[in-house]
C-alpha cells in the first residue's frame, strides 16, 4: 500500500474521488510516523528552549537527522511567526531549497507557495501568507540591498554552513551586522522614548517599571533577529568563535555500518568504472538502491544514456533499473522524481552531483558509488581567470558519502579508487571564498554600503590580491569610481542584476546601442549548462548539426541562432495550432515537438528550457529598471561591439599554432 501510494500521482486520475481521499489520508499518516521517528524529534523541546535562550545558536548534526525539514516546523509551532513574521532557511543550492520546500509544505498539509515555499534565482513560489521560506543564500543576500534589517524575519537558519560557498560566508559576516544593527535600533529607540516618558514622571519605581515597559515596546517593534547557522560537518568551533563563543549544540544521527571498497589500481576513466560497478550492483547484490556521485549534469546525461543501453542488452528479466537524475538546472518538476520509490521488483540508480552528499537525503540508497571527483571554482588571480575544474573530493566529503549507504541499515561504498589515495585527500575542501573571483560578491558588498572591503568582518578573508584584483575588474568595467564608490548609474544598476558583472554590463552597454534583445538572449544562453549536447559516440553528427547554426561571427550569435530558430519553430505550431483551445493541450504539443527537434539538431532540451526561463526574468528585471530593449536585426556590428567593450577581461591572444593566450599586463 505504502508504495502505491507513495510512488505515482498519475493513481490519482484512476481512483473514485473517496479512494483518493483515503490515499491521501494514508500518506499523511506515514508522512506523520516518518516525522516523529527522525533523530531531532526526540530533541525537539530541547531545541526549541535553545533557540529561545540564544540569539545565535550553532547546530551541528548528521546528514539525515531531520534538520532542514523539521526544525522550521518546531519554531513555527512554537510561536517563533509573530506578526506576521518569517521564518527564513538558506541552501546553498537550489534544488534542496526547491524540494525541501516542496516536502514541508506535503507534511504541513499545505499547497506550496501559502505556508511554506521557497524563492531562487528566477523562480520564486512565495506569497504574503509564506512563513516558513527556503531560500538560496545568494538570494537572502539580495533582499538585504531592498531591506538591510531583513525586517520581515524573526528568525534565520544558514543550512548546509559546512559547504562554506562564497554566498555563505558573506551571508555570516553581513548577519552578523544585522544583528548589531537591530539592537540598536532598539536601544536607540528606548533611549529616546524613555527621555520624552521620564519628563512627567517623578517616582523612581515608576519610572523603572516604565523604562521596562518601554524595552518590551521597542522589543516588539525591533525584535531580536534569530540566528541559527547548521552544519553537517563536527567542527563547530570555527563558527562559535566567529559569534563571540556562540552556542553550539549536536544532533545525534542514526548511522549503520557501512562497508567501504577501493579498487585496486588507479582507474583511467572513472565513468566508465562508475557504469561497470552500476551493472556489478544491480546483477549480483542484494535489494537497495545506488546513487551514484558524479560531476555535473553533461556526465549525468552520459551515464543515464549509457546505462540505458546497456540495459537493452540484458536479458528482459534482467532490465528492472530506473534511472533517476539529479542536478542543479534540472526542471524542479523532474528533480521530485529522485524521491519516488521504485516499484516493486525494481532498483533505482540514482545519479547525482555532490548535491546528494549532505543537502538532500534520498530514501532507500543501500550502495554508494564514490569516483572521487568534484567539480569546483577555482580562480587564478594573477591572470584574473575563473574556471570550473573537475579536482579530488576531501576526505570529509569522502566520508559524508560513503554515510549515505548507511542510513536505513548497512550499506556499501564502492570507492573508484585505491585506498592509498584516499590517504592523500585533503582533510576538508578550501572555502569557495579563497578560489573564486569575489567581484559580484564585491559588488554587493558595496551596494549593501561595505565600503571598505579589506576591512569587512569575512569568517576567513579571502586573499588581499584576489579582493584588489576584483576590485580593478570592477573599476575597470565601470561599476566603481576613482575613489573606489559604486559609480551612478552604472555601478547601482549592475548590482540589481542578479548576473556576474560582466554579463550585468553587456546588457547595460547593449540597452544603449540598441541590441538589448540579442543581449538578452546571449546571456540566458550563457548562463546556462552546454546548449549543445555532444555524445562521445557521435560527436561528428553533432559536430555537423552545429553547422547549421554556426555565425562567422562568433559563438554568441551562434547561441542566438539556435534560441531564435527554436522560438520559430514553436511560433510556426502555434499557428497551426490556433484552434485549439486547450492551453494544456497546446503546451504539451509544443514540448513534445521541441524536444523532437532538439534530438535532431544536438541541443540540450533541458538546458534550453532553462535558458528561455532565465530570459524571461532577465527580461522582467530590465524592463523594471527601464532600460529601453531594442534590436540590431541583421546588423550585428553594434552587439558584437557590445560584447568585446564588456568582456573584454575575457580576451585571448591568437597565437600562431591556433591556440590562444591571456596576457597578463604587470
Ligand atoms: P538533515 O537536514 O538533517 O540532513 P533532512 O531534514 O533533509 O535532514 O531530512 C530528513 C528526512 O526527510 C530524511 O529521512 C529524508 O529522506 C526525508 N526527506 C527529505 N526530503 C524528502 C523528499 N522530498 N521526499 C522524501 N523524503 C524526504
Ligand atoms: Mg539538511
Amino acid at each position: 500500500l505504502i508504495e502505491v501510494i507513495t510512488s505515482s500521482s498519475s493513481i490519482f486520475e484512476i481512483l473514485a474521488e473517496t479512494e483518493v481521499k483515503y490515499v491521501l489520508q494514508c500518506r499523511r499518516e506515514i508522512l506523520k510516523k516518518q516525522r516523529e521517528s527522525l533523530p531531532i524529534a526526540s530533541v525537539k523541546e530541547r531545541l526549541v528552549q535553545e533557540v529561545k535562550n540564544h540569539d545565535v545558536l550553532i547546530i551541528v548534526g548528521e546528514t539525515g537527522s531531520g534538520k532542514t525539514t523539521q526544525l522550521p516546523q518546531f519554531l513555527f509551532n512554537a510561536g517563533f511567526c509573530p506578526n506576521g513574521k518569517v521564518i527564513g532557511i538558506t541552501q546553498p543550492r537550489r534544488v534542496a531549497a526547491v524540494t525541501v520546500a516542496k516536502r514541508v509544505a506535503e507534511e504541513c498539509g499545505v499547497e506550496l507557495g501559502l505556508k511554506v515555499g521557497y524563492s531562487i534565482r528566477f523562480d520564486d513560489k512565495t506569497s504574503s501568507s509564506t512563513r516558513i521560506k527556503y531560500m538560496t543564500d545568494g538570494l537572502l543576500l539580495r533582499e538585504a540591498l531592498l531591506d538591510p534589517y531583513l525586517s520581515r524575519y524573526s528568525v534565520i537558519i544558514v543550512d548546509e554552513a559546512h559547504e562554506r560557498t562564497v554566498h555563505t560566508d558573506v551571508l555570516l559576516g553581513l548577519l552578523k551586522n544585522v544583528q548589531r544593527a537591530r539592537l540598536k535600533s532598539v536601544i536607540d529607540h528606548a533611549v529616546v522614548n524613555n527621555k520624552k516618558a521620564s519628563n512627567g514622571i517623578t517616582k523612581e519605581n515608576e519610572k523603572g517599571a516604565e523604562c521596562t515597559n518601554f524595552l518590551k515596546q521597542c522589543q516588539r517593534k525591533f525584535p531580536p533577529l534569530k540566528l541559527i547557522i547548521m552544519s553537517a560537518s563536527l567542527d563547530a568551533r570555527l563558527f562559535s568563535e566567529y559569534f563571540g563563543g556562540a552556542r553550539a549544540v549536536h544532533v545525534e544521527g542514526r548511522q549503520h555500518h557501512v562497508d567501504i571498497f577501493y579498487t585496486l589500481h588507479a582507474e583511467t576513466d572513472y565513468v566508465d568504472a562508475a557504469l561497470i560497478t552500476i551493472f556489478q550492483i544491480h546483477l549480483e547484490e542484494g535489494p537497495g538502491d545506488i546513487l551514484v556521485f558524479l560531476t555535473g549534469q553533461e556526465e549525468i546525461e552520459g551515464v543515464e544514456r549509457l546505462v540505458q543501453e546497456q540495459l537493452q542488452k540484458l536479458p528482459e528479466e534482467s532490465r528492472k533499473l530506473l534511472t533517476a537524475p539529479i542536478f542543479s538546472s534540472l526542471p524542479s518538476e523532474q528533480q521530485m522524481r529522485v524521491f519516488m520509490p521504485a516499484p516493486a521488483g525494481h532498483r533505482k540508480v540514482i545519479l547525482a552531483t555532490n548535491i546528494a552528499e549532505t543537502s538532500v537525503t534520498i530514501p532507500g540508497v543501500k550502495y554508494v558509488i564514490d569516483p572521487g571527483f568534484i567539480k569546483a571554482r577555482s580562480y587564478d588571480p594573477v591572470k584574473g581567470m575563473e574556471s570550473l575544474i573537475i579536482i579530488p573530493t576531501s576526505k570529509a566529503q569522502a566520508l559524508q558519502r560513503s554515510g549515505r549507504a548507511g542510513r536505513e541499515g548497512p550499506g556499501k561504498c564502492f570507492r573508484l579508487y585505491p585506498e592509498s589515495e584516499f590517504e592523500k585527500l585533503e582533510d576538508s575542501t578550501k572555502p569557495e571564498i579563497k578560489r573564486c573571483n569575489l567581484s559580484n560578491v564585491i559588488l554587493q558588498l558595496k551596494a549593501l554600503g561595505v565600503d571598505d572591503i579589506i576591512g569587512f568582518d569575512f569568517l576567513e578573508k579571502p586573499s588581499r590580491a584576489a579582493i584588489q584584483k576584483s576590485l580593478e575588474e570592477l573599476f575597470l568595467l565601470g561599476a566603481l569610481t576613482d575613489d573606489c564608490k559604486l559609480s551612478d548609474p552604472v555601478g547601482h544598476q549592475m548590482a540589481r542584476l542578479p548576473l556576474d558583472p560582466i554579463y550585468s554590463k553587456a546588457l547595460i552597454l547593449a540597452s544603449q546601442f540598441n541590441c538589448l534583445e540579442e543581449m538578452l538572449i546571449a546571456v540566458s544562453m550563457l548562463s546556462v549548462e552546454s546548449i549543445f549536447y555532444n555524445p562521445r559516440e557521435k560527436s561528428e553528427e553533432a559536430k555537423t548539426a552545429k553547422k547549421c547554426f554556426a555565425s562567422p561571427d562568433g559563438d554568441h550569435l551562434t547561441l542566438i541562432n539556435v534560441y531564435r530558430a527554436a522560438g520559430e519553430l514553436l511560433q510556426k505550431r502555434r499557428m497551426e495550432l490556433g484552434i485549439e483551445k486547450n492551453e494544456k493541450n497546446i503546451k504539451g504539443k509544443n514540448e513534445k515537438i521541441l524536444r523532437k527537434w532538439c534530438r535532431e539538431n544536438f541541443i540540450n532540451s533541458r538546458s534550453l528550457r532553462h535558458a528561455c526561463d532565465i530570459h524571461s526574468q532577465i527580461r522582467g528585471h530590465v524592463e523594471q529598471m527601464g532600460l529601453p530593449i531594442s534590436s540590431c536585426g541583421d546588423d550585428t556590428l553594434q552587439f558584437r561591439r557590445c560584447l568585446a567593450a564588456s568582456f573584454f577581461l575575457n580576451a585571448a591572444l591568437k597565437q600562431p599554432e591556433g591556440t590562444y593566450r591571456v596576457e597578463v599586463l604587470v
